[in-house]
């Protein structure tokens, strides 16, 4: 048995994939200083304007890629890249460098990159200053093709592992369009929002391999093991073999799941329990409804804001969300209002990006963002509340911390509610209104927010990371992410019981609802109503159906007298053991 084991790190899907792997070193093309002769500028300034035409034909071919029906902001996105692909901004000044001082094709571009960043960087306008993103993305499409002796690399990546430092989640969308295998970063980790997305793609994926841009060579056969976050090259036929059985376990494993898409959600005593779906990408829609999801506790909007230049509007939001109340038919779904900021960049210049933060999990996100920007929010509420005439629909809001947030939000709503009355617009008067406890502040106030919303959903992504001050994207902190942590459970309790003595529904939304080690105990202590990634839907309903909520009542209470004293994790394994 013969291989190189590339390395171990974190795994953020349950999948397995093969494939070659592609370099994507994004931030690796820095030209040096470099002259050519005299005799030799003429064929370096050619050599530029064929590197030109090649991106362009690069960025043409990744365009026709995409399928139409999420054509608008993606294409958006790369048309942008092809018009400044032919602005003399970009193209005369490298040339004039070349012909004038002599300079290489790449160090010129580079001296014009650096000067055009200089100007963005100058700007006071933060939308102007943005654009420099753009300036980066094409420059370093341009150089790559440079350094690579003409060639446009990425010309397919179908079917490829991905290899990278980092990825933001606007480059997942767009790479999952490309029909990548899978991807292994060197930094990230399995709370980050592209994680989550690579879990709800189902793209296999393994963060934290330091260096692994570094070892390996373009075109290497790889297995990805996106469950235990082991990657391997050059695996021999027993390995391959291996991997193969393994896939075709989860096969089977997953066709005998499908059949219990109809069976209901119910415990062995009888209580029902709501299984909902996170969504964020139009494919989703399919996925909740081929694993038969009673609603959707979680619609991420910030997909709206990737790769793309500008703000969607009030139209382009509603006939987005149409599209998923429609296309739910009468199942609830839970629209997030936008959570942008931190782990959730959008990439490409679109104007809601905020300036540079110091800490950005600690910045204007979310809520935040929204109240400061209600540019930004108006068009969102408004298509909201417009989508909710056609089906069951309720607002969520992300990042809550204080109450004073909360009353200036559903005054916002009110006043847009007012604003499509007076214009005889339709709209469901009653639409619930919900709050996201993530933040420690929240829980321990869940009381109090309760009594001025509809429903609580908690977010333990982020609950975790600011109760244990750990930066959910940083792996080399990952370690302490623990959803077992007694000041975490306590937390979730506190919420739980907060929106029981007031009547009002509550559900979880973070990642720990979609994860069957915890589905025991989160029933044990209290919670009815699970969202999480449509693909593990029918696992959890699975749990559920063995589940006896008195006798898991009764273990969770004993847990929680000695919260302090055990090993929580040991503790359980015992009630998940004993469930059978
Ligand atoms: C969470 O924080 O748990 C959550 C569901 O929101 P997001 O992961 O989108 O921040
Ligand atoms: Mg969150």
């Amino acid at each position: 048995m013969t291989m190189t084991c590339l390395g171990i790190g974190i795994g953020v899907s349950n999948s397995i994939a093969m494939g070659k792997a592609y370099l994507l070193a994004r931030r690796g093309y820095r030209a040096t200083p470099r002259w050519v002769q005299q005799s030799e500028v003429e064929a370096e300034v050619e050599r530029f304007q064929q590197a030109l035409a090649t991106a362009a034909q690069h960025l043409k071919s990744v365009r026709r890629q995409i399928p139409e029906s999420i054509a608008s902001d993606i294409t958006e996105f790369i048309d942008t890249h092809l018009l400044m692909l032919e602005d003399s901004a970009l193209t005369d000044v490298p040339i004039a460098l070349i012909r004038e001082q002599l300079c290489g094709a790449e160090w010129a571009l580079q001296i014009r990159r650096d000067a055009l960043v200089r100007v963005f960087d100058e700007m006071d306008d933060p939308y102007l200053r943005t654009r420099k993103n753009d300036v980066d993305h094409v420059v370093h499409q341009i150089q790559k093709i440079l350094f690579n002796h003409g060639q446009a690399q990425e010309e397919n990546l179908e079917k490829r592992v991905i290899l990278a430092p980092d990825l933001t989640p606007a480059d997942t969308i767009l790479m999952r369009h490309q029909g990548i295998a899978a991807f292994v970063t060197e930094y990230g980790s399995p709370m980050s929002h592209t994680a989550i997305l690579a879990r709800s793609l189902g793209i296999p994926a393994v963060v934290g391999i330091r260096n692994v841009t570094r070892f390996h060579r373009d075109g290497e056969q790889l297995v990805v093991d996106g469950r235990h976050g082991v990657v391997i090259a050059d695996a021999d036929e027993e390995i391959l073999a291996h991997f193969r059985r393994r896939i075709a376990e989860q096969q089977a494993h997953a066709a005998k799941l499908r059949g219990l898409r109809d069976q209901p959600a119910i415990t062995i005593d009888g209580q029902s329990v709501g299984l909902m779906a996170n969504i964020e990408l139009p494919e989703d829609i399919e996925t909740t409804r081929s694993n038969a999801a009673s609603g959707v506790g979680l619609y991420r909007t910030e997909f709206l804001y990737m790769n793309r230049d500008s703000a969607p509007d009030e139209e382009e939001h509603l006939r987005t969300y149409l599209a998923v109340v429609q296309g739910l038919g009468h199942i609830p779904v839970t629209i997030r209002t936008l959570d942008l900021g931190a782990d959730k960049q959008v990439d490409g210049g679109c104007p809601v990006l905020t300036p540079p933060a110091c800490n950005p999990a600690l910045g204007l996100r979310a809520i935040r963002l929204c109240l400061k920007e209600p540019d930004l929010f108006k068009p969102q509420l408004r298509a909201i509340l417009r989508a909710s005439a056609y089906g069951p629909v309720r607002i969520m809001i992300p990042m809550l911390s204080n109450l004073d947030e909360l009353h200036k939000t559903r005054r916002i709503i009110e006043e847009t509610k007012l604003e499509l009355t007076g214009e005889g617009i339709a709209f469901d008067s009653d639409i619930p209104v919900g709050g996201m406890i993530e933040v420690p502040a929240a829980a321990l106030s869940a009381a109090s927010f309760a009594r001025h919303l509809d429903f609580l959903s908690i977010g333990t992504n982020d609950l975790i990371q600011y109760t244990l001050a750990i930066d959910r994207v940083d792996d080399q902190v990952n370690y302490l992410f623990d959803p077992l942590h007694p000041a975490v459970l306590r937390l979730i309790k506190m919420t739980i019981d907060a929106a029981h003595a007031a009547a009002i529904p509550v559900s979880m939304c973070g990642e720990m609802a979609g994860d069957p080690r915890y589905t025991r105990l989160l029933l044990g202590m209290g919670l009815r109503t699970f969202s999480m990634q449509p693909d593990a839907l029918l696992d959890i309903k699975h749990i559920v159906r063995s589940s006896d909520i008195r006798q898991l009542s009764r273990q969770a209470t004993e847990l929680f007298q000695e919260l302090d004293m055990v090993d929580v994790g040991q503790v359980l394994e015992k009630i998940n053991a004993d469930a059978g």
